[in-house]
């Protein structure tokens, strides 16, 4: 048996000293605005863990109205939603992601992302792919007032 999901998240951005995307920390002259730490990678990514086993959303599992997830590690929420799929019968099998930002660029941090993401959920780095898109100076995402991230995700029952 496997399930397919896709995961989305966008947040605002203002000026900053870096942001966290996948676990990393990316010294850059943005910061994001969020209730948690902001990783946008790992909230796109749990939303297509939940998705694909039906379990609702991130919203749902962690509000942004509770105190106790103000600040939260993204990496300790993530391990939660893993623990949840695989108590349902699941294990990640990989995924893929595409972060939608102007700056910071994501080439010269890309393989590094890829190993805390692999590490945080303890896959092989073979399963693990991110991509990059400027958004053209388009929108909010190209005046750099905000960033996105898709994600999808397999899911394999063992
Ligand atoms: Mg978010």
């Amino acid at each position: 048996m496997i399930r397919i999901g896709q995961g989305f998240d966008i947040h605002r951005l203002e000026g900053g000293d870096g942001i966290t995307l996948g676990g990393l920390w990316i010294p850059c002259g943005h910061r994001v605005l969020a209730h948690s730490d902001g990783d946008v990678v790992l909230h796109a990514l749990m939303d297509a863990m939940l998705g694909s086993l039906a379990l609702g959303d991130i919203g749902h599992f962690f509000p942004d109205t509770d105190p106790q997830y103000k600040g939260a590690d993204s990496a300790d929420l993530i391990r939660y939603v893993v623990k949840k799929c695989l108590n349902q019968g699941y294990s990640l099998s990989n995924l893929d992601l595409t972060i939608l930002c102007e700056r910071p660029k994501i080439g010269p941090v890309r393989e590094a992302m890829r190993r805390c993401v692999a590490d945080v959920l303890e896959l092989p780095l073979d399963r693990v792919s991110i991509k990059a898109s400027t958004m053209e100076k388009i929108g909010s995402i190209g005046r750099e007032d905000s960033i996105a991230v898709m994600a999808s995700c397999l899911m394999r029952a063992h």
